[in-house]
């Protein structure tokens, strides 16, 4: 079967790809190993879909690790504010949470992926699904690309790969992309998990799984130096820590490293420290779990750093020898985590690495090894945190290199 335009791939970049490439009197096919659309943006945002964010589109590039400038071209492009028009546009109105998190008002990931299923028939892109590519070859004679599903055969002048990561791989993305993208020349940065919880070697809070803590500062030290700081939401769970500020920390993590925690949220270790030394010992006579209740912590958490310490309940202020009383404040103000490693692929929300950014044209997505081949969305070696950035970028790239082959059909290229 003969094509303008292959994309494999119904994902959020793979669908906008589609939506732009169609209506043109082009032939739009899209190849789709599953026997539905988008089955990672159903599961996004818990079932929600966070798919992008209300901050300004400028800010973004701090929000993609140390790759965020690639994306800049393509976000400028169609950016949150287009995003957000576009559904508008197609009757889905969206929402804003009080973090700046965009969400379909619906709190319905399948509201978005109908409007983009609804636009593609509009455009008569076909979709065919059941069909897992296995292998995507480019002949330099003919200028085309042959693509091999089990069943089928099909060719076309340009092909587009937005087969997305490797993580959640149930869902179809097991990094098929980078076996095809190899295959043509291409350089593969190692994928790993990102937006995983961070697993640490003895973990302590086994037991007090389910306890968030708002907003708290993060760091990260190797071979004793600091790496790395930042702040976010983190959860304790009943094998490792995760939540919203451990998940976007997790990209930077090494088994090995060491994370602390800032428990209290204090913004001075040292003014910490003066005012708890002076409180202890203005108040010989407290109990030290009553001192601890000053900090607005669960009490199952203070209790816990009283375990740790073996320090009794009945414990008063005057009791704490130097010691303890120094290890009390470093677990409140940086407790220190030894990395053990990071969620496996089938836990982590987002992959890093993947094709790599050197040998891919960030202002057209296309293949700067072989002309005619682009690429969209998580397939490529960029990752972003928390908080919409990974659907506006997928989308935001797959629109643009759709948009770079209708230019280069209308110059003539
Ligand atoms: C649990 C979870 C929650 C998330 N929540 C959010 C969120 O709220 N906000 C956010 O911004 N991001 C979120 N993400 C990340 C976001 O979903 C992805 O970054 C985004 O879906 C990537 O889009 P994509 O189109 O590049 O790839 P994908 O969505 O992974 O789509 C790739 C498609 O390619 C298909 N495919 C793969 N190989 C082949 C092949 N050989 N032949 C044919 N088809 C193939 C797959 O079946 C799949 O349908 C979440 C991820 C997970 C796992």
């Amino acid at each position: 079967m003969k094509a303008d335009i292959i994309i494999i791939g119904s994902g959020p970049a793979g669908l906008f790809a589609a939506i732009e490439a169609g209506g043109k009197e082009r032939r739009v096919l899209v190849l789709e190993r599953n026997s539905c659309a988008g089955k990672k943006l159903l599961i996004s945002g818990a079932g929600q879909c966070n798919l992008t964010h209300d901050g300004d589109i400028k800010d973004f590039l701090n929000f993609y690790g140390d790759n965020g400038r690639f994306v800049k071209h393509a976000l400028f492009k169609f950016s949150n504010e287009n995003l957000i028009e576009f559904f508008k546009k197609n009757g889905l109105k969206l929402i804003c949470n009080e973090g700046g998190k965009v969400f379909p008002e619906t709190l319905k990931s399948s509201s978005v992926l109908e409007v983009l299923l609804k636009e593609c028939r509009k455009k008569d892109v076909n979709i065919k699904y059941n069909q897992r590519v296995k292998e995507a070859l480019h002949s330099k004679e003919s200028g085309l690309f042959y693509i091999k599903t089990e069943d089928s055969e099909y060719e076309s002048k340009y092909l587009v790969i937005a087969t997305g990561g490797k993580s959640y791989g149930n869902t179809g993305s097991t990094g098929d992309g980078y076996i095809f993208a190899q295959k043509l020349g291409h350089t593969i940065e190692k994928p790993a998990p990102a937006l995983a919880p961070i697993y640490i070697k003895g973990y302590d809070f086994k037991e007090l799984s389910g306890l968030s803590f708002e907003n708290r500062p993060i760091s990260l030290w190797r071979n004793n130096k600091k790496i790395r700081s930042s702040s976010g939401d983190v959860l304790l769970t009943h094998k490792n820590i995760s939540g919203p500020g451990i998940l976007n920390f997790s990209r930077y993590v090494l088994p090995g490293d060491i994370v602390k925690i800032n428990f209290v949220g204090a913004k001075s270790e040292e003014e910490f420290r003066s005012s708890f030394i002076k409180k202890v010992t203005l108040n010989g006579k407290l109990l030290v779990k009553t001192i601890l209740k000053e900090f607005q912590l669960p009490k199952r958490f203070t209790d816990k750093l009283l375990e740790l310490l073996n320090i009794p309940e009945d414990h008063r202020c005057a009791e704490l020898n130097k010691k303890t009383r120094s290890k009390l404040i470093e677990m409140l103000i940086s407790f220190p985590m030894e990395v053990e490693g990071l969620g496996e692929f089938h836990l982590a929300m987002a992959t890093r690495g993947g094709i790599s950014l050197k040998e891919v044209s960030p202002k057209t997505m296309e293949s700067r090894i072989v002309r005619g081949l682009y690429f969209a969305g998580e397939v490529l070696d960029i990752d972003g945190d928390t908080g919409g950035y990974n659907i506006q970028a997928a989308i935001s790239m797959g629109r643009l290199a759709a948009d770079s082959i209708s230019q280069k059909e209308e110059e003539g290229k």
